[in-house]
């Protein structure tokens, strides 16, 4: 077989395409091949990154040790024609020593992080959100981390649900106001609209519910505001926020799974 005389952009070699350097936070690895490592980065200035670590199980491969969840990293990676490949990879900062819970709690965010947003997507705001919830899984609640979290990252990735007026006439809501939230229309709807309304799956969003939402849209991990969290706004939010979520991404988050089995 020959090459055609000009080579097709696909036969371009490595050292045509444009190499990517960047910091990076370790989202998710897994096991590709006999020795490799398949991994899904966020970085600070391209978004998602993912590609193949050719040999990273290797045990003397001191780079493929470093590439473990939650791990800070400076990587290079090598633009592929089917999947990118890493070139170098220096370490930032280990992964912090988690316990199970929080650890737990982390993969949940990384896991988030990896569903809702696009390859080479850049989001500074989101990067630096990332490793401030990270930073933070130690130091205070897990679950309230996470949770403010996964509001803040649906409003940088445009699925924020509307909340403050109800979807269906328009009404604003206002805190003694039943509602209830559907997935389907991204939001809370007024008792009226409720009762107008044909579809299945609604969940309750009380006015307690709506006011904890806004308390994490706006929490400072540094210095949270004064709130009592009651318990059960808070699972009422954690249902309808992780049914909205998987209503968007329509994936079962595995982290999810594991994090409900912990409970159990
Ligand atoms: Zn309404």
């Amino acid at each position: 077989m020959t090459k055609g005389f000009f080579p097709k952009k696909d036969e371009m070699t490595d050292n045509e395409r444009e190499l990517l350097q960047d910091e990076a936070i370790v989202l998710h690895v897994r096991h590709w091949q006999t020795a490799d490592k398949y991994v899904v980065c966020f970085t600070k200035k391209y978004g998602k990154l993912r590609f193949i670590a050719y040999g990273a199980r290797y045990v003397k491969n001191v780079q493929g040790r470093l590439l473990q969840p939650f791990a800070c990293v400076n990587i290079e990676v090598q633009q592929g024609q089917k999947i990118d490949k890493l070139r170098s990879c220096e370490l930032v900062r280990l992964p912090q020593a988690f316990d199970m819970q929080q650890m737990a709690y982390g993969a949940v965010a990384a896991e988030l992080t990896a569903v809702l947003t696009e390859d080479r997507e850049p989001q500074e705001e989101l990067y630096a959100l990332l490793k401030e919830t990270l930073a933070t899984l130690t130091k205070r609640n897990p679950r309230l981390v996470v949770l403010s979290f996964a509001i803040k990252l649906l409003g940088l990735t445009g699925f924020a649900p509307q909340l403050s007026h109800c979807v269906g006439c328009g009404r604003k809501l206002e805190e003694k106001d039943e509602a209830w939230f559907s997935p389907l229309q991204g939001g809370a709807l007024c008792a009226d609209c409720r009762a107008a309304y044909a579809g299945e799956g609604l969940e309750p969003c009380g006015g307690g519910t709506r006011r904890l939402w806004q308390w994490l849209e706006q929490l400072d991990f540094a210095k949270p505001a004064p709130f009592a969290v009651r318990g059960g706004d808070l699972m009422a939010l954690e249902r309808l926020l992780y049914k909205f979520i998987f209503f968007q991404t329509d994936k079962q988050l595995n982290s999810l799974n594991f994090l409900n089995q912990m409970r159990l």
